[in-house]
């Protein structure tokens, strides 16, 4: 097999990607590992900024978001028993944010690629991107079999490999040692998360920086609520049975006469917190983007928006360098892509510390944490820039 951009894997990044350089005219493969069913039931981001909506809107992949999509204007921080509202509109010159679960958007991407889009071929394992430093990189892949691995093998050729297969795929191991710097930071506590059967109980989210630790009231649909509680590393999810989980949310979240709904719980999972970024974002002719060039710790909910960003900066410098020969915008497609990735990177810190109890945090530290919170909660400039940074920044 044969092509311009080969594509590896089929999230958010790869699927955008493949979306943009087909209306721009330069031909793609995508090569996912996991089944169709596996990649739209994973569960994952649920905030879309401005920018992420504006770009899938302009795509073609903007109606279900636009009929389904919960549009908010706000989010409440909340500690000491008390509820700030944080207005975007009204900060950041009237942008707001999306709920639009992930999944969605997921399945939004591969029902337009496969209606005559460009191949997209699911049960296809990347094993190796070969060449990366020459004119003409070779992707192995193994298709079919469970999940790629007892299948055919196969290759596609490429004038370029778009590395878009996250944090622990193909595309990472194929930079060569020494050829890039891997900064990393992993946070001295996890999330543990639980998906309920129950309408949310606040019309936006609750981010609060109790002293216990923190806790995030989000929602899916009008229907399916999402939370989280701050828990030590290394915590089992079966030692939180569900009215545990509960209760402690009740501690964290209170604020006035505020009750939380409870409900069926349908998936309960823990996860670590972690920061990493892969600088510079290219080796050769693979350029990555997403989660396998960067990861931020879920608290500023950028995750899925950095991976948009990087897709959209990518796919308008192949298509530079597709009507005019130029490889100018390839060149520059890494540092302009990491000035948006440090600042993401700086603001999900900064949110994380804010709100999270560290483990051996004193009284000192909590008295910074509360000064830090209710600046940002007051007529202040540290307001506006929360703001501003919550919404995020145009990506088009
Ligand atoms: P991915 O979504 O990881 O997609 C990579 C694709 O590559 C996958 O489909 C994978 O199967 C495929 N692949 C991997 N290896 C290979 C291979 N060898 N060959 C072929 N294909 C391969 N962000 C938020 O903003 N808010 C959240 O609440 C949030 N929660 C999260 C919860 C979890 C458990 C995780 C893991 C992430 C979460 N994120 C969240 C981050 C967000 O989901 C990611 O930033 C986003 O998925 C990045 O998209 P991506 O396309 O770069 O990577």
């Amino acid at each position: 097999m044969r092509t311009t951009v080969g594509i590896i894997g089929a999230g958010p990044a790869g699927l955008l990607l493949a979306r943009l350089l087909h209306r721009a005219g330069v031909d793609c493969v995508v090569l996912e590992t996991r089944d169709r069913a596996y990649v739209e039931r994973r569960q994952r981001a649920g905030i879309l900024e401005q920018g992420s909506v504006d770009v899938l809107r302009e795509c073609g992949a903007g109606d279900r978001l636009d009929r389904e999509g919960l549009i908010h204007r706000g989010f409440e921080l909340r500690f000491e028993g008390e509820a700030h509202r944080v207005d975007l509109p009204s900060r950041t010159g009237g942008r707001t944010v999306t709920i639009y679960p992930q999944t969605e958007v997921v399945k939004d991407l591969i029902a337009l690629q496969l209606g005559g889009g460009p191949p997209l071929l699911f049960d296809t394992r990347v094993v190796a991107v070969e060449k990366a430093d020459g004119e003409q990189p070779l992707i192995r892949f193994v298709r079919g079999g469970q999940g790629g691995r007892h299948g055919r093998e196969g290759t596609l050729e490429c004038e370029y490999v778009a590395g878009c297969d996250g944090s622990y795929g193909a595309s990472r191991r194929a930079l060569p040692a020494g050829a890039v710097t891997m900064h990393a930071r992993t946070y001295p506590y996890s999330w543990l998360g639980i998906l309920a059967d129950v309408p949310p109980s606040s019309d936006e989210l609750l981010l609060a920086g109790h002293e216990r630790g923190f806790a995030l009231h989000s929602m899916r649909s009008p229907t399916v609520s999402r939370l989280y509680l701050q828990v030590p590393n290394g915590t089992d999810p079966r030692d939180w049975p569900d009215d545990r989980v509960w209760d402690e949310l009740d501690v964290r979240l209170a604020a006035g006469n505020w009750r939380l709904r409870r409900g069926p719980v349908l998936a309960k999972s823990v996860n670590g917190l972690r920061s990493q970024v892969i600088e510079p974002m290219r080796y050769g002719r693979l350029l990555l983007a997403g989660d396998a060039a960067h990861i931020v710790p879920p608290s500023a909910a950028k995750g899925l928006n950095l991976a948009f960003g990087d897709v959209v900066t990518m796919a308008r410098a192949f298509t530079h360098w597709h009507r005019t020969g130029s490889t100018a915008l390839l060149d520059r497609y890494s540092d302009n892509c990491l000035r948006r990735v440090w600042q993401a990177q700086f603001f999900s810190h900064e949110l994380t510390t804010m709100l999270h109890a560290a483990p051996g945090a004193d009284a000192y530290d909590r008295a910074m944490q509360l000064t830090w919170l209710r600046r940002v909660t007051g007529p202040t400039a540290a307001a506006a820039e929360l703001a501003e940074n919550y919404a995020g920044a145009p990506l088009v």
